[in-house]
Parts: structure tokens; C-alpha cells; sequence
């Protein structure tokens, strides 16, 4: 492609970027497809010679876009809805443009330095400890595995060398997301040292049930290596009691880790500090700004008080990859499992600067009004409940129904293609599970959401 051809392109797909943001409510949020027909749809072989680009983007259009969920809708309102803001849609174009690679400080300083500088920002912005180290992965589950394997290093520094992590438990509560499980798992933990906490009424880990278990599993010779606390389940978004449970970990001797993907951007609005309280003694943290911070997919920022024990658990330089030592080039690769890692830290820089932490705190202060705002049409329908307390922006209700009646009219809500909502289950029953986080969400649409509810009701 010459420069010129690139620059004709790049307009073309810049400006149908622009339109698809402004007309996101022309596709269905869910797309009508059924499995294996976008393969069929297209060639079974690559192609022998280079394609012309007007052939790529037609069948980008005619076949990619048509087969795509829209998570940029704003009536996307499932799961932890999110959004690719413009800001950080120039911000991924450019990393791409740069190509960067941030295994080594040399490799690339700025993926390295802009990296430390925008996490030293968000954790200012959150009011978290000014020693915390930061550094950016892929997703929560391979931050969360990086503490597990922190937490082993911590307990038992053999199993980096013998391998085993025999004895050791994993804590959590049996609301956490699967990723601490799998994060054991892949550790070498095993899934059969992962204890799943009772929660409380309102799905929060009981304090005084951690206690026994670990107690129960010290005196049967096993060692409590770690504990993970949710700050926004998945589900509820519920906040676990994080002072008491460092206190437990402290007694204990275990590694406090701190799964707060969802919520963590909440802690950027000084009202809902509340929930951060106590994660100042966790030994780790990660929060998702994929999630519910404006950036795309994907960007997982992880911190840790004990960035020596990462490490020490996972550095290992191979000849081809020695370099200088100088204390301010920090390599990242010496912190975790991938070497190459890509410049994700440009498009939360866009995102942080062009909102500001002001703009950011009034963007969540907002979805958090709507969902508000949604629980309050619930809660004035007789025919319906609340299933959990209504923490940020998520919502979770139900029809006064069988689990069937509430399948089905999630079916139609979503059929209508309109908006998406998801589901879960409480307490054994099938629930209906909202989330507003996506940065064009108003008003109507969870207004809009609230009828086709209502509308499926027979
Ligand atoms: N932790 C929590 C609390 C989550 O809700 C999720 C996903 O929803 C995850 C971890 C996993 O996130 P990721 O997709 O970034 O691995």
C-alpha cells in the first residue's frame, strides 16, 4: 500500500468509524446469526494473492459487521457493559501505527514509561497507596493468576524451582469470578485448594466463615497462602468486607489480593471510596479499564505493594534478551508470564486526558443514575423485585415468576434486538442481570429496556 492509498483508506475507515458511533442503534445488539454461518459465509482458503482493500472493507461490512455483538450500542446493557470512547479509538490506531513492544525498557521506553506514568495518575485518582507498583495485562483473569502465583511465591519459594505447590490454599467467595479458580489451576494450585467462602445475605464473603476455613485447613497441615476479595462481584457487584478480611490475612500470613475488574473505576467518584476501604493493606489489586473506564478491550491494570515477589517468581533473562541495568528502566517482562506486550497504555492516556478525572467520576456518577433510576422502575412494579441491592450500575431483578417466565421474557427483551440484557442466578433463581457502562447509555434506552420488560410480561 503507497502512502497515498494508505491516507485514501484510512479517511474511508476513519469515516466509517464516525458514522457506525452515531448510528450504533441501526444494528441490533445482538446480531440474528446462527453458529457456523459467518464461516460458511466466508472462503474456506486464504487467499493465493493480496486482495484489493475496497473488497476487504465491502466484505468487512457485508459479512464482519452483520455477524458482530455490539458492545459500543448504547442498549447494550449486559454482563459489565463498556465502551470504546473516540478518544481511545484514535488511541489503539496509533499504538498500532507505532507497533511498540514493551518486553524491555529499550524495546520500547514509552510502552514502558507511559505505562508507570498513567497507572502512578489512577492510582492518585483512587486514592491507593503511593509506593503501589503498576503495570498493564491482557485481562483480570491473567492479572488475578499473576497474584495467585505471587501469593505462591510468597508461601512456598521452592515451587518456582521443584514446581509443586503442594498444601497450598487459594480463599475466596463463592461469588468471586471463575478466574480465581482458574488462576489456582494454572499455578498449580488445583481446583481442590480453592475454597469458595459463604457469603451474606447480601453476597458479600462472611469474615467469620473465612476464619474457620482457614483454620480448619491449618490444623489439617495445609498452608493458606492466599485470599482474593471482590470489590463488585460479578453478579451483584457486592463488596466483600475487605478490613476484616486483611486482618484475617495478616493472622495468617496470607497474600491479600484484590478483584475489583469491575468496580475499580468507581473508586475515581470520592462517594464511592466507601468500597475501597481497607484495600490499602491488599498485597495486589486489579481493576479492568476495559471495563467500566472508557478504554477498549483490552486493558487490565494490576498493582502490587510487593512487586519483588513478582519478581522474584517469574524473571528469568535469557542471554538474548540481557540488557543494561539502570533503576529507572524498568523491563516488564521480569514481572509476569508474556514477554511482548503491546503499547494499551497510549489508549488509556487518550481516555485519561481527554475526560480528565473529573469527566471520568461524572461518566460512572451517571451510569450509576441510570441503573438507579431502572431499579426504581422495578421497585414500583408489584409484579417484580429486586433480587440484590443496587451497589454502582448494575442491576439485578426478577419477575415475581418461575425461573421459565423469567427465561422467556428475556427472550423477547432480547429478540427485539434493541438492547441486550443478561442473566444469573441468585440465591437458586434464575435473575435478570442490567449494566449500564457504555458511554452513550441515556435515559431513554434503560427507559426503553424497562418497557420491552414489561411488554414480554403475558
Ligand atoms: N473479575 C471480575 C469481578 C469480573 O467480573 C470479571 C469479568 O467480568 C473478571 C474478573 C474477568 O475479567 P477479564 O475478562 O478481564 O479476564
Amino acid at each position: 500500500m503507497t502512502p497515498e492509498e494508505f491516507r485514501r483508506h484510512g479517511y474511508k475507515a476513519i469515516d466509517w468509524v464516525a458514522d457506525f458511533l452515531t448510528h450504533a442503534e441501526r444494528y441490533p445488539v445482538l446480531p440474528p446469526v446462527k453458529p457456523g454461518e459467518l464461516t460458511d459465509a466466508l472462503p474456506a482458503h486464504g487467499p493465493e494473492k493480496g486482495e484489493p482493500m475496497e473488497a476487504i472493507m465491502a466484505d468487512f461490512e457485508r459479512l464482519i459487521v452483520p455477524a458482530s455483538t455490539q458492545w459500543n450500542h448504547p442498549g447494550f446493557l449486559a454482563y459489565f457493559a463498556n465502551s470504546a470512547t473516540p478518544e481511545s479509538i484514535l488511541g489503539e490506531l496509533l499504538a498500532a501505527a507505532l507497533n511498540g513492544n514493551g518486553m524491555l525498557w529499550k524495546t520500547s521506553p514509552a510502552v514502558t514509561e507511559l505505562e508507570q506514568v498513567t497507572l502512578r495518575w489512577l492510582r492518585e485518582w483512587c486514592g491507593l497507596p503511593e509506593e503501589w507498583f503498576g503495570l498493564i495485562y491482557d485481562t483480570a483473569s491473567v492479572s488475578s493468576m499473576h497474584a495467585i502465583a505471587a501469593a505462591r511465591e510468597a508461601a512456598d519459594p521452592e515451587s518456582r524451582t521443584k514446581g509443586t505447590a503442594r498444601g497450598l490454599v487459594v480463599y475466596t467467595s463463592e461469588q468471586a469470578h471463575s478466574s480465581i479458580e482458574k488462576g489456582a489451576i494454572a499455578v498449580g494450585i488445583g481446583q481442590d485448594n480453592v475454597r469458595k467462602v459463604p457469603v451474606d445475605a447480601e453476597f458479600r464473603m462472611r469474615p467469620e466463615a473465612l476464619q474457620a476455613l482457614v483454620a480448619r485447613d491449618v490444623a489439617a497441615g495445609l498452608r493458606p497462602c492466599c485470599v482474593s476479595a471482590t470489590v463488585g462481584t460479578t453478579s451483584t457487584t457486592s463488596v466483600d468486607p475487605v478490613p476484616a478480611i486483611a486482618e484475617i490475612c495478616a493472622r495468617y500470613r496470607m497474600w491479600l489480593h484484590v478483584d475489583a475488574a469491575y468496580a475499580g473505576a468507581a473508586a475515581l467518584a470520592p462517594e464511592f471510596r466507601w468500597a475501597f476501604e481497607g484495600c490499602e493493606r491488599a498485597d495486589s489489586m486489579v481493576w479492568n479499564p476495559h471495563k467500566w473506564l472508557m478504554v477498549p478491550m483490552d486493558c487490565s491494570v494490576f498493582y502490587t505493594s510487593r512487586p519483588e515477589v513478582l519478581r522474584r517468581a517469574f524473571s528469568l533473562i535469557p542471554e538474548y534478551l540481557a540488557t543494561s541495568s539502570d533503576p529507572r528502566a524498568v523491563n516488564l517482562m521480569d514481572y509476569g508470564v508474556p514477554l511482548g506486550r503491546r503499547f494499551r497504555a497510549l489508549k488509556l492516556w487518550f481516555v485519561l486526558r481527554s475526560y480528565g478525572r473529573e469527566g471520568l467520576a461524572a461518566a460512572i456518577r451517571e451510569h450509576v443514575r441510570l441503573a438507579r433510576c431502572f431499579a426504581g422502575l422495578v421497585e414500583n412494579d408489584a409484579r417484580f423485585e429486586l433480587a440484590a441491592p443496587v451497589r454502582f450500575s448494575v442491576v439485578n431483578f426478577r419477575y415475581r415468576g418461575s425461573d421459565d417466565d423469567n427465561r422467556r421474557i428475556l427472550e423477547r427483551v432480547n429478540a427485539a434486538g434493541e438492547v441486550f440484557v443478561s442473566s444469573t442466578v441468585l440465591g437458586g433463581k434464575y435473575t435478570l442481570h442490567l449494566a449500564v457502562g457504555n458511554f452513550r447509555t441515556e435515559e431513554r434506552h434503560v427507559a426503553r429496556a424497562w418497557e420491552l420488560v414489561t411488554g414480554a410480561v403475558q
